[in-house]
């Protein structure tokens, strides 16, 4: 068989080698390390993963790319599994008032916070919209992620807005060489002509929202923020109840600031992953470890708010729950595409292994987006879809903090950023 793409005499080969699935416990740290390792692809396809020199039978002539690996890092292209990538405007305003100690219901109360970003974004066209998203795509390709996961939520009753968000990754999907996965959060929070009537809103979401979108789109996710002051777990219940009859994946945005049995549902209907958790019970993390539900947890948003609250990750690992991490790219609570700065964080705050960690953005993030059997680790039949760090191994990624150390990204067995001229 001819190779068209290899990749050679890498330092360090980061394989994730092992069944498709999400990794828990103990086997969160194990990433299939190779040194002197080679990675050999046809066309989409890896077609071979080993040590040392490639096997006879894999056939290389003039017209194959041949990658120098010396002194590299190669991983799976990094999954970003939770985004609110799609949006308008931005909230660098209130980050003095932030500074100035200003308190976030204060910000909301004045109509800043969500709300500015929800009026942005209904004011905002499509090709608003994907310019926007556009730009941070490229931002995220460039530190090596290759698959992004996309919520609406920023329409907030508005049906056409909700729509538009997904319509937009779905042309950026179609259109860029990252691979963009849609979830419909139209429980992102109550509309404010819902106020006091937040079980009407549910009952619309349901029956009127979710239908539509799911005839004009291909979206995969049905998602809820499950907060106090926001839908309980009654309600968050009900919503994603109503999305798996109608064939939509749940997730959920739970136990983020207070501790509602957030996790437990999440475990009872049989979510794939539940995200943030700061607040997250025992009881929950017993509960999600026996349904398999992944943990996401969310570095980049404890820092950016800097209330100190930081999610169990260790008591997760230590209870057999698979742990994904994410950046929660998003105008407010984490305004930053840099996944490896939030694996620095999970190593750092959540005191995450680095070898946990790269299991927690691969692997355990492809799982998270039901993408385990094409993506996510470097074996033989898998999409090739790979990242070339310039770091001697893996901890030196992860410690050298704040700066972008890729090298190279391979989508689909082509090189799509190159650090040279910055692009594919
Ligand atoms: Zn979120």
């Amino acid at each position: 068989m001819k190779a068209t793409l290899v990749i050679k005499n890498i330092d360090n080969l980061i394989t994730l080698k092992g069944e498709n699935r999400a990794r828990k416990g103990k086997e969160q740290g194990e990433i299939g390390l190779i040194k002197n390792g080679v990675v050999a692809v046809k066309d989409k396809e890896i077609i071979y993963v080993g040590e040392g020199e490639l096997p006879e039978s894999i056939e290389v002539d003039a017209s194959t790319e041949v990658i120098d690996g010396k002194g590299k890092t190669v991983t799976p292209g990094l999954i970003d599994s939770h985004t609110h990538l799609v949006h308008g405007g931005s909230r660098e305003h209130e980050f003095k008032l932030k500074l100035e100690g200003v308190d976030y219901l204060d910000i909301l109360a004045s109509g800043g916070g969500i709300h500015s970003t929800v009026e942005a974004t209904r004011e905002a066209s499509f090709d608003d919209l994907y310019k926007r998203a556009e730009k941070s795509l490229k931002t995220m390709l460039s530190f090596g992620v290759t698959t992004v996961e996309s919520k609406s939520g920023y329409g907030i009753g508005d049906f056409d807005t909700e729509l538009r968000q997904i319509e937009v990754s779905e042309k950026l999907n179609e259109d860029y060489p990252s691979d963009i996965i849609s979830t419909f959060m139209g429980a992102h929070a109550v509309p404010e002509e819902y106020e006091g009537r937040s079980d009407e809103f549910v009952d619309v979401l349901i029956n009127e929202m979710m239908p539509k979108v799911i005839e004009k789109t291909n979206v995969k996710f049905n998602d809820v923020f499950c907060e106090e002051g926001v839908f309980t777990v009654d309600q968050s219940r009900k919503i994603l109840l109503a999305g798996k009859e109608q064939g939509l994946i749940p997730k959920m945005h739970a136990d983020e600031i207070v501790s509602l049995g957030g996790a437990e549902l999440a475990a009872e209907v049989g979510c794939i992953s539940a995200e943030h958790l700061m607040a997250a019970s025992d009881q929950g993390i017993d509960d999600m470890a026996k349904s398999g539900t992944i943990a996401v947890l969310l570095p980049g948003t404890s820092f950016n708010l800097q209330k100190g609250t930081i999610a169990p990750a260790r008591k997760m690992i230590e209870k057999n729950v698979p742990v994904a991490i994410s950046t929660d790219y998003n105008p407010g609570s984490c305004p930053s595409e840099n996944l490896q700065f939030m694996m620095t964080l999970g190593s750092l705050t959540l005191k995450m292994t680095p070898a946990e960690v790269i299991t927690s953005v691969t692997i355990n993030a492809a799982a998270a987006l039901d993408v385990e059997n094409e993506k996510g680790s470097l074996q033989k039949g898998k999409r090739a879809d790979i990242s070339i760090f310039d770091t001697p191994n893996l901890e030196y990624m992860i410690y050298h903090f704040g700066i972008n150390h890729t090298d190279k990204v391979i989508k689909d067995g082509k090189v799509v950023w190159n650090k040279e001229n910055n692009r594919g």
